[in-house]
């Protein structure tokens, strides 16, 4: 009979290397740098809403830490600490070291520490805590875009949704595009020397996790200005341009969400300085629009007609 803190030990106790105190106590001890504040924020991953119940552990164990790396590169802050509380249906021991392999890939490859969590028995849940650090004052927060600023995004949009949508069999898709789209979905990659790079640059920053329109919608509201976006600029797979006529895969770029790309605004006078870092960072960056005044979000055809919003993204209880 294996128990639970045989799982704890064998499956999620790892060496840390900027922890006090890690698995093991009743709590976990960490010091933070001088003249730092700390980031902290939590993303939860539930079977049958988040991911297929038969989701490849691996890959789930990648994507629970990912999706919460992805909230310390939106804030420029750099991810430290994480602490996981995992409801296990029963205790399959392939399933579980499967599972954290694949976390501490992403723990390895971000230079996070497992530091605590909870193990129980229930209907498969994933909840995942991440703590960073940022130097004070330094944080890229929500409020801060100004008009005239340039809207920029990371990486390329919409895939995870059009491989999430053939998974579903709403939108059909070739293998080969399956294979070129799925990894988007399965292993999004945080954009964290990005976060850190746009300290100093950006006026405002989000993740997209919940789709362009959404995500850049809070940034808007919090900052309490409008934007115009020219939908040519919105950068895409290739595969995803090959369907791009069809609307409800606009949609998908648009307001898809599981991006894990960051929208970030800076003034024009970086764009030069922007360019440095894409290339420093061998990560496309797009400008994708403007900052208005006010006057909502509209997004432009090459024609210069306004093009119809539908869903902005995905929220959890709206209908
Ligand atoms: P307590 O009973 O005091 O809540 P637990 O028995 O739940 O402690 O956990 C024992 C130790 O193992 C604690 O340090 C806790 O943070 C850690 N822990 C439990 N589950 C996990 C997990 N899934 N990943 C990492 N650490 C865990
Ligand atoms: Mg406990």
């Amino acid at each position: 009979m294996t128990s639970e803190f045989d799982l704890i030990r064998k499956y999620f106790t790892r060496p840390t290397a900027q922890t006090k105190l890690g698995v093991g106590d009743d709590a976990a001890l960490i010091d933070i740098a001088n003249g730092h504040e700390l980031a902290i924020s939590a993303d939860m991953l539930v079977a049958g809403t988040h991911f297929f119940a038969d989701t490849d552990p691996y890959e789930l164990g990648w994507k629970s830490l990912a999706v919460n790396i992805s909230d310390m590169a939106a804030m420029g802050a750099e991810p430290k600490w994480a602490t996981l509380a995992i409801a296990l249906p029963d205790a399959d021991e392939t399933w579980i070291a499967a599972f954290a392999d694949g976390f501490f890939a992403c723990a390895e490859k971000f230079k996070v520490d497992l530091i605590g969590g909870d193990t129980t028995r229930g209907s498969l849940c994933i909840s995942v805590q991440i703590m960073g650090q940022v130097p004070s004052g330094k944080a890229l927060k929500r409020d801060g875009a100004k008009a005239g600023d340039d809207i920029w995004v990371s990486g390329q949009l919409g895939d995870a949704a059009l491989a999430l949508n053939h998974l579903l069999s709403k939108y059909p898709l070739t293998d080969e595009e399956l294979k070129q789209t799925l990894p988007a979905l399965l292993k999004p990659q945080p954009r964290v020397n990005l976060g850190l790079a746009l300290r100093n640059i950006a006026h405002s920053a989000i993740d997209i996790s919940d789709g362009l329109l959404a995500d850049l919608g809070h940034i808007l509201k919090a900052s309490k200005v409008g934007a115009e976006l020219n939908m040519a600029g919105i950068p895409c797979s290739s595969v995803l341009q090959r369907h791009v006529h069809e609307p409800s895969v606009r949609q998908m770029a648009l307001a898809g969400g599981d991006d894990y790309e960051l929208c970030f605004t800076a003034p024009a006078s970086r764009q030069q300085q922007l360019a440095e870092i894409a290339q420093h960072l061998d990560l496309q960056l797009s400008c994708i629009g403007k900052i208005c005044e006010s006057g909502g979000l509209i997004i432009k055809d090459t024609d210069g007609n306004n093009i119809e919003i539908g869903k902005t993204g995905f929220d959890h209880f709206a209908r």
